[in-house]
């Protein structure tokens, strides 16, 4: 632990100099700043010595715990051979062996790994490999992406121009490329849970999925989506049966599918894929957040032969990819991603995690006990708690009230680190997170999100 006069001097240097993500930094320089110095299994302890249950896997990534002794020792053994070397005109250990595991472990018939370092890399990845592969099949008038309202496929620009998030995106509109964006249903509301109404939805995106296709036939290059579960849009979870559906329209069709798995890949939803509860095989598979642990950036697209020899040709051709990042393939990342792969089978994680996940849904049922409980969305070890200022009227907390932020502050105050996703309380902890301490991060949750909606005016 540092010494006080350290730690004054860090969050003095941090409001100096540093520029947080996603954040109002007006607000920022008016609050404590919490500096993390180390981690422990589901734990985080800040520089003060406080330890928090990360109650959101470290925005996402984390799956078997922090400053765990496997993956520490994959890193330092690779670290002790090389840190970096390039994989543009030469090779590297790691990145063959993971590329090779990954091939392995993801749907049948993905065969090609491209490596980048992040989630929005990995679907740009996916976009220029979409839009180039028409071009090299002699239909270069195919364009343009099919994407979905409230989606979230990263922040470079590529990226945003098939997100649907508008409060997000919004302010990018005039830079973003030409796509279709398929609209919710006028009366869509997270809140009308069900059987009929999961159908209902299910029938209004396919409907309108084709509808915008038929308006555009020849012209649509592919359709990219965030499988089951919509992650940043708010946690909206997908209709039973309809990213299968959606598979056997783009199959006919002949669209490419891009699935976006940054979020939902490596075990998160109780299986290794997404895709895998609905028996699907995308053309593309974009994978990043939990890839290497939670430990260093690597996001991989996965495609088909199909689409990988369609770049084949003269080197005169041109037909190459002209993609790839500085550190695409680095060795430390794809050495913890190995080991990472490793522990689900040495531990056989994925057998184990269904009980966490049947407690963790069972548990998750308590919080509609509280009347400003919405919804409760939950798919595997991911969970998003919707309040609602007035559930019965459906009236949502004004977003500047900052209730999701209020409660997650609260919860701070309770030793657990939440991020909301505005109203909704996102729940998202490391996938080895024991069935005690799931038990005190929902407790907490819980507590917080009655004390800071019991004292408000609604
Ligand atoms: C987080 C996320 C991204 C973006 O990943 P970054 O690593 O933040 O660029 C893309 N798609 C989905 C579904 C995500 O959840």
């Amino acid at each position: 632990m540092q010494n006080l006069r350290d730690r004054k001097t860090l969050t003095v240097w941090d409001k100096d100099y540093l520029w947080h993500p996603f954040t109002q930094m007006r607000d920022w320089l008016a609050e404590e700043v919490v500096i993390i110095e180390r981690g422990e299994g589901v734990y985080l302890f800040d520089v003060e010595g406080n330890r928090y249950i990360d109650g959101i896997a470290s925005m996402w990534t984390n799956v078997h715990g922090h400053n765990h002794l496997d993956l520490n020792a994959a890193l330092r053994t690779q670290l002790d051979q090389i840190a970096h070397s390039t994989l543009l005109g030469y090779s590297n250990i790691p990145a063959i062996k993971l590329a090779k595991k990954l091939v392995e472990i993801t749907p049948i018939g993905l065969n090609k790994v491209f490596y980048s370092d992040n989630g929005s890399t990995a679907v740009e990845v996916a976009l220029k490999m979409a839009f180039q592969y028409w071009q090299h099949k002699g239909q270069p008038q195919r364009k343009l992406f099919i994407h979905f309202d409230n989606a979230y496929h990263g922040d470079t620009v590529g990226a945003m121009s098939v997100g649907g998030i508008k409060s997000f995106h919004n302010t990018y509109n005039s830079l973003f490329f030409k796509c279709i964006r398929v609209s919710a249903p006028d009366t869509f509301c997270s809140t009308n849970v069900g059987k009929d109404s999961d159908i209902a939805l299910k029938a209004h995106w396919l409907s309108t999925v084709e509808r915008v296709y038929s308006e555009h036939v020849g012209e649509i290059a592919g359709i990219i989506l965030e499988p089951l579960i919509q992650g940043a849009g708010g946690m909206l979870i997908s209709p039973d049966g309809f990213l299968k559906d959606l598979a056997e329209f783009a199959k006919k069709e002949d669209i490419l599918l891009i699935v976006d798995e940054v979020m939902t890949g490596l075990g998160r939803t109780g299986k290794m894929w997404a895709c895998e509860h609905e028996d699907v095989t995308p053309d593309l598979l974009c994978t990043a957040k939990g890839l290497a642990a939670g430990y260093l950036p690597l996001a991989a697209t996965l495609t088909t032969d199909e689409i990988y020899d369609a770049f084949l040709g003269e080197y005169s051709e041109l037909k190459t990819f002209f993609h790839g990042h500085t550190f695409t393939g680095n060795p430390l990342a794809c050495a913890v991603a190995l080991e990472n792969i490793a522990i689900f089978e040495r531990e056989n994680l994925l057998h184990r995690l269904q009980n966490t996940i049947a407690h963790f849904h069972k548990r998750l049922q308590e919080f509609y006990s509280l009347p400003h409980v919405g919804d409760v969305r939950i798919c595997g070890m991911a969970a998003g708690i919707e309040l609602m200022k007035n559930r019965d009227s459906n009236t949502p907390y004004p977003f500047e009230e900052k209730v999701g932020i209020q409660v997650c502050k609260y919860a701070l105050s309770q030793s657990a680190i939440l991020r909301p996703l505005v109203n909704t309380i996102v729940l998202m902890p490391p996938l080895q997170i024991s069935i005690s301490e799931l038990d005190s991060l929902i407790d907490i949750t819980y507590r917080s999100i009655d004390a800071v909606t019991k004292n408000r005016a609604g």
